[in-house]
């Protein structure tokens, strides 16, 4: 079956602008070989959604507090990367030093009911975010596509819905921590 990924891979990341270009690779192309899952010194792969970014990591982290992270950016070997969801398509993420998610620092922190606003943490998937906000009333004005991405990964990459009146995700930013 043609799913999204392989189609992806199959036109090579060129842009859709190739248009009958790279619907005529489609069948033509094999995918690249997946790379080792662990490099010499056994640190085990890190690949992102598409398969095209990879790394091997001598660390990797999930701090729990504010606490963590800033001990973590002390003494953690770097360059020091935060990923979310491994969703962007450019080399974002990939590190040989430590590789860091907030998928433990996440979930709503506070709430105004009269002005219709909510503090989320950084690591909050956009699939929980939803459900998070519909309890207290709230919802997100546009989404993108898919809703497997971090908050902090999604503004981070001005990750967009479709419609002219709508801003990309950050652009509903009041204020931001990180
Ligand atoms: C199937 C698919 C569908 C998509 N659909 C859309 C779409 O409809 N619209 C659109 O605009 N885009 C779309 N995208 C792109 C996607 O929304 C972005 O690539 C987004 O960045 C992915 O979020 P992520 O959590 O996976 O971030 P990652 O890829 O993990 O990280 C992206 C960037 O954010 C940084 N980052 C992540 N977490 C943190 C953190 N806690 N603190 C600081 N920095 C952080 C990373 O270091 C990196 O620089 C799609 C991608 C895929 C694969």
């Amino acid at each position: 079956m043609l799913t999204r990924r392989t189609l992806f891979l199959l036109m090579g990341g060129t842009a859709l602008a190739a248009g009958g270009v790279a619907a005529s690779r489609v069948g033509v192309q094999p995918e690249p070989p997946a790379p080792p899952a662990t490099d010499a010194g056994g640190h085990l792969l890190w690949r992102n959604w598409s398969g095209i970014q990879t790394a091997y990591p001598a660390s990797r982290a999930a701090p729990a507090d504010e606490g963590e992270l800033a001990d973590l950016v002390r003494k953690a070997p770097g360059p020091i990367r935060a990923v979310g969801a491994g969703h962007s398509f450019m080399p974002l993420v990939p590190t040989p030093g430590t590789l860091v998610t907030l998928d433990r620092m996440a979930g709503l922190d506070g709430h105004d009911a009269d002005a219709l606003t909510a503090s989320v943490r950084a690591g909050t998937r956009l699939a929980d975010l939803g459900p998070a906000l519909s309890a207290i009333g709230q919802e997100m004005p546009n989404l993108p596509d898919i809703n497997k991405q971090s908050l902090a990964g999604a503004l981070s990459t001005a990750t967009h819905g479709t419609g002219v009146d709508f801003k990309a995700l950050h652009g509903n930013v009041l204020r931001s921590a990180w």
